[in-house]
Order: C-alpha cells, then sequence, then structure tokens
C-alpha cells in the first residue's frame, strides 16, 4: 500500500442502525474510491478510547467513546489517488450544519457527534487507522500481485 494513495474510514453506530451503510458506499464508489479492506465489527469501549486517545482531554471525550462503542461500525480501507484529502472533501465538516451541501455529512450525519462517518486527516493516520482494525493480509490493494 503506498502511501498517499489510501485513506481509512468508519461508518459509525448510528448510520449503521439507521440502515445508510450502503448508501455511502454508493457516494463512496460514486466518488471514484475501491474498497480494499471492509469489516463490521463493535469497538469495545477501551478500543474505541484507543482510537480516539488523540482527543482524551476534549470535554466531549466520554460522550464521543460510549457513542463509538454502542454498536457495530463498518471499518473500511480505500483506495484513491489523494486519498485523504479527496475523502475529507467528499465527507465535508465535521459539523453537519457547517458541512457543504452534497457532502455525506450533510446528507447522513445527525449531529456533530453522529456524523456518519470518520475519516483519516493525514497519510500517518491512514496507515495507524488501517492498522488498528485490518492485518496485512485482510488489505488488498489494486495492482498488486498476488499470485
Ligand atoms: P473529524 O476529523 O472531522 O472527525 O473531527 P475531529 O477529529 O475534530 O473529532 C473526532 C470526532 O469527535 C468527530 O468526528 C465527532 O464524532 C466527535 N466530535 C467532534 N467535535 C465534537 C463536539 O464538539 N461534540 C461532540 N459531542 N462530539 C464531537
Amino acid at each position: 500500500m503506498k502511501s498517499g494513495e489510501f485513506t481509512f474510514t468508519m461508518i459509525k453506530p448510528t448510520a449503521v442502525r439507521l440502515g445508510k451503510l450502503v448508501p455511502i458506499l454508493h457516494e463512496i464508489d460514486h466518488a471514484g474510491f475501491t474498497v480494499i479492506a471492509m469489516k463490521m465489527t463493535r469497538l469495545s469501549r477501551e478500543q474505541a478510547e484507543r482510537f480516539y486517545a488523540i482527543h482524551k482531554e476534549r470535554p466531549f471525550f466520554d460522550e464521543l467513546v460510549c457513542f463509538m462503542s454502542s454498536g457495530p461500525v463498518v471499518a473500511i480501507v480505500l483506495q484513491k489517488e489523494n486519498a485523504v484529502l479527496d475523502f475529507r472533501k467528499l465527507i465535508g465538516n465535521t459539523n453537519p450544519q457547517n458541512a457543504e451541501e452534497g457532502t455525506i455529512r450533510k446528507k447522513f450525519a445527525i449531529s456533530v457527534q453522529e456524523n456518519a462517518v470518520h475519516g483519516s486527516d493525514s497519510d500517518e493516520n491512514a496507515l495507524i487507522e488501517a492498522n488498528f482494525f485490518f492485518s496485512q493480509f485482510e488489505i488488498f490493494p489494486l495492482n498488486e500481485d498476488f499470485s
């Protein structure tokens, strides 16, 4: 997997519960991303704390960890040129009220916390987050020889 060519996303519990997985995947596909790894799983409280460790001093940390471990999520690695920035554009602002028309968060988020999807904010974090959920045997980049 080449840095710069992939990003990590997670469909958050509310979006999964409301049946938005397939509609969101449709948007992602339409924007030219290829799914190269995917699993439905449920984070324990401890795993959610680790995933969001960078936010542990923020006032909403406890609520966020509770929410993210409240039900199944779908973890996905996506391949595309310029994946991290293009995906951040596709999902829109963290707060759906400020998200641009046509973005995934504008269409599917119900609040700043329950904002439908996660998207890595750097190539470095995309790698860390992909490795958090997937082993090297569970990611299938395009144009690699598996024979
Ligand atoms: P992102 O990179 O756009 O996801 O935003 P951040 O990294 O700043 O925040 C991580 C996640 O924490 C967001 O996606 C939201 O689910 C949640 N979050 C961010 N800001 C707030 C807030 O002010 N209140 C609450 N309750 N949750 C927030």
